[in-house]
């Protein structure tokens, strides 16, 4: 099977992501795509996150209704900082030998060199980079590190970027959708309306479990 790993905080989950995957999964054929949560994002140590158990029930919510989608608790359930080598390394090591592709967004791509064992991770699986609303390049390396860059050459006949490893990395433009998980905690913070913006199911467990609200809103502590 081909399947789709996409890593995120969902905090909460909202149609930006949802589409996106839908969309991937549609560009490539994928049979599956696993919605991963992080247990404590790297990058956002420091920055309070609703605590895992509510983002895992949000991102069940919002995939049930859709046969490829599925959740894969293997973030929240390994303890300490969820870095991404970690996971690859957890898929690349399953008995099932399914060809995997890391999906992230244009923004994180850029500053991948930043993360835990990088150069370790491109042998892993395929990689894909999907556009952030509002970018227009379409080549995912430029304002990269010289580290980075090196690593690929790109393959104009096929366009994609081949990593010295054998594995593939592919650009991915997707419609526009301005959504961020941000805008709709401040929405909820200010008892604005977050309808169209996330799943009906989510909006209710939001409501329901009063996430994001009041003056402790800012400080999401566990
Ligand atoms: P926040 O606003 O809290 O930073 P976020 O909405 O960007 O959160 P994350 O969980 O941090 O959500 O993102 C997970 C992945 O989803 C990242 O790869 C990010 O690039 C991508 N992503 C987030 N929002 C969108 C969107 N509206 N369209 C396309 N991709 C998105």
């Amino acid at each position: 099977m081909k399947i789709g790993l996409y890593g995120g905080t969902f905090d909460p989950i909202h149609w930006g992501h949802l589409r996106s995957a839908e969309e991937v999964r549609e560009a490539f054929a994928l049979d599956r795509v696993l919605f991963i949560p992080a247990s404590t994002p790297p990058h956002k140590r420091g920055q309070a996150i609703t605590p895992a158990r509510h983002r895992l029930a949000m991102v069940r919510l919002a995939v049930a209704r859709h046969r490829a989608f599925a959740v894969s608790t293997v973030e929240i359930e390994r303890a300490g900082v969820s870095y991404t080598i970690d996971t690859l390394r957890h898929f690349a090591r399953s008995a099932e030998k399914h060809t995997y592709y890391f999906i992230l967004g244009l923004d994180a791509f850029r500053e991948i060199d930043s993360w835990k064992d990088f150069r370790e991770l491109f042998p892993l699986c395929n990689f894909i980079v999907t556009s952030r609303p509002g970018s227009r390049d379409s080549n995912p390396f430029r304002g990269t590190s010289v580290a980075l860059r090196r690593l690929f050459c790109y393959d104009s006949r096929r366009r994609l970027y081949r990593h010295r490893s054998g594995t593939q990395l592919f650009f991915l433009k997707l419609t526009d959708l301005a959504i961020s998980a941000s805008a709709i905690r401040e929405k909820v913070r200010r008892g604005q309306s977050i309808r169209y913006l996330v799943p009906l199911e989510v909006e209710a467990y939001i409501e329901k479990n009063g996430l994001y609200r009041g003056p402790r809103a800012e400080k999401r502590s566990s």
